[in-house]
């Protein structure tokens, strides 16, 4: 179910069933000529809608402005870059939130740049301040790490879990690129409609042809599909433990 459709008598019932809050996150970024520039965000939402047909689960509207450096081109190519800090505090606000509506469980995807990278760093990074400054905003004393029963809590840190799309569950078959292989067969098996492959000539950038014979011309649906499954399987594995 979408956070955005929901009543709050039905946001009430979801946290008391304890369902976990998908919360898809991605980047504008050019995607070759072939390609929707907001793949990145685009797949992360299917992964979640999948996943919402297999179990109760709701889901966020996307944080569609991540980081991007502007590794692949800028706004002229289709790439808009944020202010790092503003989306940081950005972030943090709305998780903040999404705690205070009262979910237990707060998962972020993200198919872009790794986990190391800027923007799943942002969502990390927000994640273990609010962890800290909760145990105080419930007025806990200070020095409450000492408490052992405090400590179990303190376990309970993980409250928001910052995962990448692929799982190590899911790969194989599912695997990265930039707009080659792979992102293309995923969009591809989702929202076909959202590429083109006759764009693609010999001024197509480097990323598509990364590979002689996996690459964005060879790219197909049935890839696609395989990896979309597997992606949905380990997640609905993973909010099942
Ligand atoms: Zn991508």
């Amino acid at each position: 179910m979408y956070l955005k459709h929901m009543l709050p008598h039905q946001l009430r019932e979801a946290v008391e069933r304890g369902d976990p809050l998908l919360v898809p996150a991605g980047c504008i970024e050019t995607h070759g000529p072939h390609m929707a520039i907001g793949h990145d965000t685009i797949i992360v939402e299917e992964i979640c809608a999948r996943v919402g047909k297999r179990l109760d689960a709701v889901i966020s509207p996307p944080f569609d402005f991540g980081p991007t450096g502007y590794a692949l081109g800028g706004p002229e190519d289709g790439t808009i870059d944020p202010d790092y800090d503003a989306f940081g505090s950005y972030v943090k606000s709305i998780l903040r939130n999404f705690l205070e509506m009262g979910f237990g469980r707060v998962y972020v995807m993200i198919m872009h740049q790794g986990m190391e990278a800027p923007l799943a760093l942002a969502f990390k990074k927000a994640a273990a301040e609010l962890s800290f400054e909760m145990v105080l905003a419930e007025g806990k004393p200070r020095g409450w790490w000492a408490d052992a029963r405090m400590s179990r809590e303190a376990r309970l840190f993980g409250r928001i879990q910052v995962h990448p799309m692929i799982l190590p569950a899911a790969s194989p078959p599912a695997g990265g690129d930039h707009a080659g292989y792979n992102e293309t067969s995923f969009l591809l098996a989702t929202r076909p409609e959202l590429v083109d492959q006759g764009r693609l000539d010999e001024n197509a950038p480097w990323y598509c042809r990364q590979d002689e014979d996996r690459n964005s011309w060879t790219a197909n649906a049935a890839h696609g599909q395989a990896m979309v499954e597997a992606v949905v399987d380990a997640w609905v594995e993973l909010l099942q433990r």
